[in-house]
Parts: structure tokens; sequence; C-alpha cells
């Protein structure tokens, strides 16, 4: 048996508009599920009462159910309106629910949810909070810088010329001729703004970037012709970098402050200067030392000598000690590459190579032919008892 909805409200039966809305809310917000939780009556009353209002605040519907009663409103109020505001609490465990699902509601968007509600819905990312100067935050600027060996090996002072966002010298970056500024009418100087926005899990208010302002909250007043009131402009500025020994490439530098200057005042981006290093002609790397491959005669190899190196800092006189061996890596301390932490130097080790000529003079091939004749000049697989039971055991199996 349904309720009379003027009783349900409380309210005579010529009541006017105003007391079935006044008496309305009260009732709403006395039963409104969020302030009942887990109370099916103050739920069910809820239900009732938003059902007796959608009636009542309607002149039509008010006309036929003052005439018919509740078949007057029909299915329309039995259902519709049941439906409509029996959704209410359903609408805020969905609300919730979202929330569980986006890690947290527009309080906690952006500040450490992997995926902020705002996000989502796709609005309020841009708008800026706690700006500590005015204007946008300018962009970081990333440049490479190619570094020779030698640069690396000690560190090096480098000054840059480069291209960024400067603030513009006929407006001091203001964007505006006189420097004058508005509060941005749009969103009364807060950078935000409000949307109500409709989706399938109902409705919410969405918080976006003013779009008059970019977020601002204040907007330029006669803007400068030079920069077309951005406050920045297209400029060339040197800058220096200190790159210490001992960096590899890909590392980066990041210089704070240095790189785009943000539009009307904002505070600037950081240079990222991402080091290279440019393969050196004689020296490959390895950590913090440097490899040399030299080539050396055999007559040298077999005597020894004193050959000059080229090294990082230079030449450097190297002894090559009698009965060298090919391949054999000789060092010299300290020629490598600073340390990144610390002041000492890795080392150059020097590879040792035969140098075997390819072209001779029948002279040369002559002296070869005699030293030839030499015994113990030529590995003798005869002389070497491993070798020699080799070949004994050989000869047995393959003859
Ligand atoms: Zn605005
Ligand atoms: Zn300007």
């Amino acid at each position: 048996m349904k309720k009379d909805y003027y009783e349900v409200l409380g309210v005579g039966r010529s009541a006017t508009k105003d007391e079935i809305k006044k008496a309305y809310r009260k009732l709403a917000v006395q039963f409104h599920p969020d302030k009942n939780p887990d109370n099916k009556d103050a739920e069910e009353h809820f239900k009732e009462v938003n059902e007796a209002y959608e009636a009542l605040s309607n002149d039509d519907k008010r006309r036929r159910y003052d005439q018919f009663g509740h078949a007057g409103v029909g299915s329309s109020a039995a259902s519709g309106s049941g439906g409509q505001y029996g959704g209410a609490s359903d609408f805020s465990d969905i609300f919730s629910a979202v929330n569980d699902m986006f890690g947290g509601g527009r309080s906690r968007a952006g500040g450490g949810a992997p995926f902020g509600f705002e996000e989502f819905f796709g609005g309020g990312g841009g708008a800026r909070k706690g700006r500590a100067s005015a204007g946008i935050q300018g962009t970081d600027l990333k440049i490479r810088l190619k570094l020779t060996l030698e640069e690396i090996a000690k560190g090096v002072d480098k000054t840059l010329k480069i291209k960024k966002q400067v603030a513009c010298k006929e407006c001091n970056g203001s964007g505006s001729k006189s420097g004058a500024t508005e509060s941005c009418k749009t969103c009364n100087g807060t950078g935000e703004v409000r949307q109500a926005q409709k989706t399938m899990f109902g409705q919410f208010v969405n918080i976006a970037a003013c779009p008059t302002c970019g977020g601002e909250g204040r907007i330029i007043k006669d803007r400068c012709t030079s920069c077309y009131g951005e406050g920045i402009k297209l400029g060339e500025v040197t800058v220096k970098v200190t790159v210490p020994a001992g960096v590899q490439d890909g590392n980066y530098l990041t210089l704070r402050g240095q790189g785009n200057t943000g539009p009307r005042g904002g505070a600037a981006g950081d240079l990222i200067v991402v080091l290279e290093e440019i393969p050196h002609d004689l020296f490959s790397r390895n950590g913090d030392d440097v490899v040399y491959t030299l080539a050396v005669s055999f007559p040298d190899l077999v005597l020894g000598t004193k050959v000059d190196v080229p090294t990082l800092d230079g030449a450097v006189k190297l002894t090559i000690p009698p009965s060298t061996q090919p391949e054999t890596m000789l060092r010299i301390p300290g020629y490598g590459i600073g340390h990144l932490r610390g002041s000492s130097r890795g080392d150059q080790y020097v590879k040792v190579n035969v140098y075997v000529p390819k072209d001779l003079s029948h002279q040369d091939k002559e002296l070869l032919k005699e030293l030839k004749k030499s015994q113990g000049i030529s590995p003798d697989a005869h002389n070497d008892p491993h070798a020699k039971s080799f070949f004994e055991k050989a000869r047995d199996i393959f003859s």
C-alpha cells in the first residue's frame, strides 16, 4: 500500500511549490543514504520522499495525482522515479568502486596515484596547482655534446652556444607592453574551471585548466607585439658546462634552470646535456683504461728495443723487453682516463703485434733466407718433446 505523497512530505494538500520544495530538502537530507549507512528504513524513506517530490513538484503530475491518486501518476511515479532516485544509493556504491579502481578520488589525483581519477576523465591534468611564480614553467631542453677521449680523460670546460626560448626583451618576459595583467574573468583568477560531466557512472564535477588563461589565473593587458604576448622568444645564449673526467657515452649533465624560459615570467626548465664520446683513431677504451695496438718488427721483438708510443698525453718511450711474445700487453701506468670518483687515472695498455712486411726488396729476401738457415729461428716440432710424441703416435696410426 503506497503512502500518500502529501503525507510523505508532511505538507498539506494546498501547499505551495516552495513549501513542497522546502519539505523535500529537509527530508532528503535527513534520510540521505550517506548519512544513514546500512539503514534500510532510511533508504526506503529516502526513495519515498524522492518519489513524492518528483510527483508533487511537477504541476502536471500533481494535478493528475490530486485527481486520480497513485494511479494518476502511474508507472512513471511508481517505478520511474523510484528507479531514478533509488539509484542514489547505488550511485554512491559505484562511486566508491570507481575510486577503488583508480586509486582515489579527485583529492588524490596526481598525488602519487598511478592513474589519477581526473586523468581518467580527461580533465584536470592541465590545471596547475601550487604555482610558485607567475606564468607557465618552461620546458626542459636536451642537447648533445661530443667529447674527444682526450677531453674525457682529464675533464673539460665547454662553452656552448645554444638556441632556446629566452625572455622577450621588449616586455621583460611579461608578454605585455606595459607589464599590466588582470585577473582572468573566466576562472576568477583561480586558473581552474569546474565542469559537470555526465559519465556512465553518473555526474562528476571535473576540474580543468582554464581555457582562457591556460591555468595561469591572469591574462595580460595590451599584448606585446614582439612576442605576441608569450613573453618568450627564440634566442641564443652561451652556457658553460664543466664535464668531469671519466664520463661515458650516454651520461648526461642536468643544468637546473638553464632550459627554456617559461612563458610570461614562468620559471625556466632544465638543460640536459647528453654526452657523446667520439671514437678515437688510435685508442680503444676499456673502462678507465685505454688500449693501443703497436706493431713491432720480428728482430725488435726478439732483441728488445725502445719505441715512442702515442698516449693521451703525447709520446711516451716504451721498453720492449727481449723475447716479447705477440699479444703481450705492456702497461703504461697512469696514462688512461681519469676516474670519475677520485683523482687518479686508469692505465694505457700497449698490445704488441708482429709487423709482417708485404713488400720486400730482393736484398731483404736474401737476408731472410740467410736467417732461415740458422738453427733456433724456426719452431722445430721435432725438438719439442710433446710434438715429437704426437708425430710418433700419428705415424703408428696412419701407416
Ligand atoms: Zn582563467
Ligand atoms: Zn614581449
